[in-house]
């Protein structure tokens, strides 16, 4: 008979990639208010309905005037308009504007065709409410006029499909009036931890047993993606449970997540409960930390079968269930960022593995060095909690030098 290991598939980390990528198909899009649209996935393409800003308008206090008027205009000379209106932020523009005059104006203020400068108060000498205005430099044609269109033309695309909305995004749109926006779905995701020595947070410890860490941090990490926890269970290592488990969690969920079992171990009851569900598959990953695991899909629903250990869990969920539930909701960017870093230390790895290597960044000079941040043990969660980044070795190395370039996938920026 065949061992656990060899029924496993074997895959190199990119074929795993691929082949959860392809399985990964957007869901539905919904229609949120713009104040909940923030940090969702834009499903169209928006254009500006009118220009931006939508007329001409000051972007000083001050007087709008012709420039011709004060061609002349100098220290030695100043020019004399007169003020023939006041017009404040949110009036029409008072209309027309005769040579020889100026228009009182504040910031914002909608300024006449016939202006084309408007010379801030600083460089005007005017009692406040006088009929008249001194100014004794010229003003170039354009000066302090924000023109209709500049930020932004009628027509233009504002943005494009798959864009992450973020809070500036949010304040262009507003401008436009897009008072609802279509974002993708939030996918629903259910989290199944397995094993018997598993407690709650606020459990007293045990002999032989441990918290179960896991399931808050997916927790975390699904709502920082944009999906969301809708059931969490703590499970026995009962392979009957487990199966039990899965199919009721098929019913209300876009992807589940199982937490450990899915091993060699006798108790395992992740790979265990496949012989019941077989469109569930044993995988060997060549990747380092999670090389176990198991993936499948079922009518749409998206299946992971995570290891137990920490890091395991973490590297994985960032290399493989993150970027599957983006593409759900129909994000562009389905990656943590990538960036370019020098290693600080050299890095032992295995050809024909991809490793991830927890490390911290220090900037120096110009560039982010990166550095193992303590033992990278699966089991050990403080080495994931420094982290700034997963450094990555790729499948064809066996070591990265001390200096050398590489990439990393950050977590999060240096202090
Ligand atoms: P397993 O894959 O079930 O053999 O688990 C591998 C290791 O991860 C074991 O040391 C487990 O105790 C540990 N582990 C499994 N699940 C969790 C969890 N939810 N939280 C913390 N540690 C876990
Ligand atoms: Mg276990």
């Amino acid at each position: 008979m065949a061992s656990i290991a060899e029924l496993r598939r074997k895959l190199s980390f990119a074929a795993a990639r691929e082949r959860v990528m392809s399985a990964a198909r957007a869901l539905p899009a919904e229609v949120v208010t713009l104040g909940e649209a923030r940090g969702r996935a834009l499903r169209q393409s928006l254009a500006a309905p009118h220009p931006l800003p939508p007329f001409r308008n000051s972007a000083v206090d001050g007087f709008a005037v012709r420039a011709a008027d004060l061609a002349t205009a100098g220290a030695a000379q100043p020019v004399t308009l007169r003020v023939v209106a006041t017009v404040a932020a949110g009036s029409p523009a008072a209309d027309p504007l005769p040579p020889g005059s100026a228009i009182r104006v504040m910031t914002g203020a909608m300024i006449p065709a016939d202006a084309d400068a408007v010379v801030p108060i600083e460089d005007a000498e005017a009692p406040t409410g006088g009929a008249t205005v001194r100014v004794a430099r010229p003003a170039a044609a354009g000066a302090n006029v924000r023109e209709a269109g500049r930020d932004l033309a009628a027509g233009a695309v504002a943005f494009d499909p798959g864009r992450e909305l973020s809070a500036f995004d949010l304040a262009l749109l507003a401008a436009l009036g897009f008072a609802r926006l279509p974002v993708g779905q939030r996918p629903r995701v259910a989290v199944l931890s397995t094993g018997n020595e598993l407690l709650g947070i606020d459990a007293a410890l045990e002999p032989g047993r441990i918290r179960d860490s896991n399931a808050p941090m997916l927790r975390a990490l699904l709502d920082e993606c944009g999906a969301h926890l809708v059931r969490a269970e703590r499970l026995p290592d009962e392979a009957a449970t487990v199966e039990r488990a899965i199919r009721d969690a098929l019913r209300e969920a876009d992807a589940i997540i199982t937490v450990g079992g899915v091993s060699v171990g006798d108790f395992d009851p992740v790979r265990q409960a496949i012989a019941a569900l077989p469109w569930i598959e044993l995988w060997r990953v060549a990747m380092r930390p999670g090389q176990p695991q198991a993936f499948g899909t079922h009518e749409g629903r998206l299946f992971f079968g995570l290891p137990g250990n920490p890091a395991s869990v973490a590297c994985v969920f960032e290399t493989l269930v993150r970027p599957a539930l983006r593409r759900l909701q129909g994000f562009a960017a389905l990656e943590r960022p990538r960036a370019p870093v020098r290693v600080a230390r050299a890095i032992e790895s295995r050809a024909g593995r991809t490793d991830f290597v927890r490390v911290t960044l220090e900037r120096r000079g110009d560039a982010l060095w990166a550095e193992a941040a303590g033992e990278q043990v699966s089991g050990h969660l403080t080495p994931q909690a420094r982290a700034h980044a997963l450094l990555i070795v790729p499948d064809e190395r066996e070591r990265l030098e001390k200096d050398e370039r590489a990439e990393a996938l950050i977590l999060r920026w240096p202090e």
